[in-house]
């Protein structure tokens, strides 16, 4: 099946007006076959949905697991709609280790995204440990069947997932190509097992260390449908060609 390629730039506690400015620039000129998603930080989304071309999506990094209520610092699913998001960031590695995300937490709030209306983009991903341990597919296909059982398989209809290897996210050590096909093709083979046509329709990105250089051959693999850009997404210059290099 073709999938339509996606990239989106995760710009972390990262990025200020002038970034938004510079990006929004850039991407206006972007007419490539790529969806495009950026997801700045929670007080830039309202600005980022007006300076950006229609054509790109806008994400959030994180939503809460509940309802609006009293809930300090956290901000709900239906707020992330209202200011423009089409996509949120769900179970973000640094999220699960700095934050103590649970795949419980992390299944509450893929629902709440898509009850929201948005489109969740779920990460998963294995440690260096968990690696060399040889556990590398039991961890992500783990984490992926998690939320599976939280929300139901049905629910991926509408979902992006990325396969992010802990050691591989802004370390500058990115997976071969061949490594994250495997792990890509494990993740495809787990969600056929709950459902072949979603298996086949749902988008996969790789994310880890993605540069304008090494992008190309990433993307090339065939269960590999784009990126998560973390570092290479704060400029245009290298977003803009990791986005054609998604074509
Ligand atoms: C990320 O944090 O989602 C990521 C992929 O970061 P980087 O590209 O900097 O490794």
């Amino acid at each position: 099946m073709n999938r339509t390629p996606l990239v989106a730039g995760n710009w972390k506690m990262n990025g200020r007006k002038d970034l938004l400015a510079e990006m929004a620039d850039a991407l206006a000129g972007y007419a490539g076959a790529a969806e495009v998603v950026i997801c700045p930080p929670f007080p830039y989304l309202a600005a980022a949905r007006s300076a950006m071309p229609e054509t790109i999506g806008v994400g959030g990094q994180n939503v809460s697991e509940r309802e609006d209520g009293a809930f300090t610092g956290e901000v709900s699913a239906p707020m992330l709609a209202e200011m423009g998001c089409g996509y949120v960031i769900i179970g973000h590695s640094e999220r699960r280790a700095l934050y103590g995300e649970t795949d419980a937490a992390i299944a509450g709030k893929f629902a709440r995204a898509q009850a929201a209306g948005l489109t969740p983009i779920l990460c998963v991903g294995e440690t260096l440990q968990e690696r060399e341990a040889d556990s590398t597919v039991e961890v992500v296909c783990g984490q992926l069947q998690a939320v599976i059982d939280g929300v139901g398989i049905a629910a991926f209809a509408r979902a992006v997932v990325a396969y992010e290897p802990v050691w591989a996210i802004g370390t500058g050590k990115t997976a071969s190509p061949e490594q994250a096909q495997v792990v890509h093709a494990c993740l495809r083979q787990s969600l056929a097992e709950n459902d072949p046509d979603i298996a086949q329709s749902l988008q996969l990105l790789y994310g880890g260390s993605v540069k304008a250089d090494n992008a190309a051959l990433l993307f090339a693999q065939s269960d590999i449908d784009g990126g998560l850009i973390g570092g290479a997404s704060l400029t245009a210059d290298s977003f803009i060609a990791i986005c054609q290099a998604a074509e």
